[in-house]
């Protein structure tokens, strides 16, 4: 079985009836910004940007968006709370069912940062979300750091209740966003699979495979790893990817049988012959990353049979028939050599532009960060903004890229000193209290950003 990037052709869904994801009412509270783009949209024209000039597109689509994972619907409602028409072309069809284990953590600053775009957002995802307040770590089977937060205090600015962090399925951050963009009035182009992209003085003119075409001022590319707008505009991928790979499980409660709420990092699991794994719960189950050795063969362990086979000598028995997903994935760092074209009318964002490894959770929090810039820099509409929002946001990809690589150091260290460092500060923990800490923080790479370029953490 070939292990995959970011396209997880190996995830095999295993029971979907016991996915937690359930309808939910969609968004109804309508915002001041929402309607005001309603009454743009009525008369083009008159679009304006709320500084009060004229905003670009009167008369036609103003932006597209291509991709409607996380990152993309972060953009398009983005730009409608800026009062901007928005057309999201998404290559899957309506209803589609999304593959795969994915993001799970969704930070306060993204929260924040979501709900700045429409007021209550954050509150909904955080309310289904799961917030815990443990965290453990062990080594070889024995605990070397424990600690359990008080509830969270509430910070300067913020609503009531915006917790620290929330953890739920991509999955159900997507459901989410979905309906916030369609309430604020993105109109969505299913089934619509970007194969052109041309740019002109004029604007950018974007095809899909089966001929039809769309124009707008501007494009923000959210089309994911594999992007065709980047691919189109001769934007190359820098980087590389390490050695080896992980394997991603996602598995749902068991009624009765409940975990504790608790993230859990296990170095050199007995259990599994000395693999290091993390446990992440999210609503309705929880998620292990199990961290295979280079020469493993990834049969040996990402394989559905070969789950059934490891997964109680990890959580316990009674958990095997509750696997949703399994993945594999390799540990990709590459981020775009440019953000932007030369004519400043495209803007990539999201994996489009850059993928990580997923320790730290990089990914989606970045790509919520580049969304949210994306917009203010569409909305400003000149092609110093463009550029701005270009050279930013792959400044802070290229600390994220830093950060991932650092954790990755410490989860598959290359070099014998950095497991033995390890070794002694477990063997330290118990009367050392900070070694305990430092396994406890190392795995997930530096929390500060980079103030200078990202202005956040991510
Ligand atoms: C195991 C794992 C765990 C992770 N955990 C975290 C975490 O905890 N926190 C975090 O922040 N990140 C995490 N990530 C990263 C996160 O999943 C990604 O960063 C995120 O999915 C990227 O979103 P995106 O919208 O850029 O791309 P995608 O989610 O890939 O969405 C791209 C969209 O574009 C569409 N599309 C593709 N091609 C075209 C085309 N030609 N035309 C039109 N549409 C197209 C696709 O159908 C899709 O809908 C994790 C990743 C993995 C693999």
């Amino acid at each position: 079985m070939a292990t995959v990037d970011r396209t997880p052709a190996e995830n095999r869904s295993l029971g979907g009836d016991h996915s937690p994801a359930e309808n939910r009412t969609p968004v109804e509270n309508r915002t001041p910004a929402e309607d005001r783009a309603t009454a743009d949209e009525r008369s083009p024209a008159e679009v304006r940007r709320p500084g009060g000039d004229r905003a670009p597109g009167a008369g036609r689509t103003a932006v597209l968006v291509v991709g409607a994972g996380p990152v993309g619907l972060t953009a398009a409602l983005g730009l409608r709370a800026r009062g901007l028409p928005v057309t999201l072309l998404e290559a899957d069809p309506e209803g589609r069912r999304r593959e795969g284990s994915r993001a799970l953590f969704v930070h306060r600053e993204t929260l924040r940062s979501l709900d700045g775009m429409r007021p209550g957002l954050a509150a909904e995802i955080s309310s289904f979300g799961q917030t815990w307040r443990t965290v453990r770590t062990l080594y070889r089977g024995r605990e070397v750091y424990a600690r359990t937060f008080p509830p969270s205090v509430r910070q300067a600015g913020d609503r009531p209740g915006l917790p620290p962090f929330t953890s739920l399925r991509q999955v159900d951050t997507e459901r989410f966003l979905l309906a916030a963009c369609e309430a604020a009035g993105v109109r969505i182009e299913w089934g619509a699979r970007v194969a052109g992209v041309r740019v002109s003085a004029a604007g950018v003119a974007v095809t899909a495979e089966d001929g039809r075409t769309w124009s707008g001022d501007r494009v923000v590319a959210a089309d994911g790893a594999r992007s065709a707008v980047r691919r189109e505009l001769g934007i190359p991928m820098e980087g590389g990817h390490a050695p080896g790979f992980h394997v991603v499980v996602d598995v749902a409660e068991t009624p009765g049988a409940e975990l504790p709420v608790e993230r859990v990092f296990h170095y050199e699991h007995p259990g599994v012959g000395g693999r290091s794994v993390m446990r992440v719960p999210f609503t309705g189950g929880f998620q292990l990353d199990l961290q295979c050795r280079d020469d493993d063969a990834p049969d040996s362990y990402g394989t559905e049979e070969a789950v059934r086979d490891w997964l109680p000598r990890l959580v316990g028995d009674g958990h095997a028939d509750r696997v949703l997903w399994v993945s594999t994935y390799r540990f990709l760092r590459k981020v775009a050599a440019s953000f932007t074209d030369p004519a400043r009318r495209v803007l990539l964002v999201g994996e489009a532009a850059h993928l990580f490894p997923p320790f730290g959770a990089r990914g989606m929090n970045s790509g919520v960060a580049d969304a949210a810039a994306a917009a203010e820099a569409v909305a400003a509409g000149t092609p110093e903004a463009v550029e701005a929002f270009a050279v930013t946001r792959r400044e802070a990809a290229l600390f994220n890229s830093a950060a991932a690589g650092e954790a990755l150091e410490h989860l598959r260290p290359r070099r014998r000193t950095v497991r033995a460092k390890q070794r002694v500060a477990a063997a330290l923990a118990p009367v050392v209290p900070r070694c305990g800490a430092w396994l406890e923080r190392a795995p997930y790479g530096p929390r500060h950003g980079s103030p200078a370029s990202a202005g956040g953490t991510y």
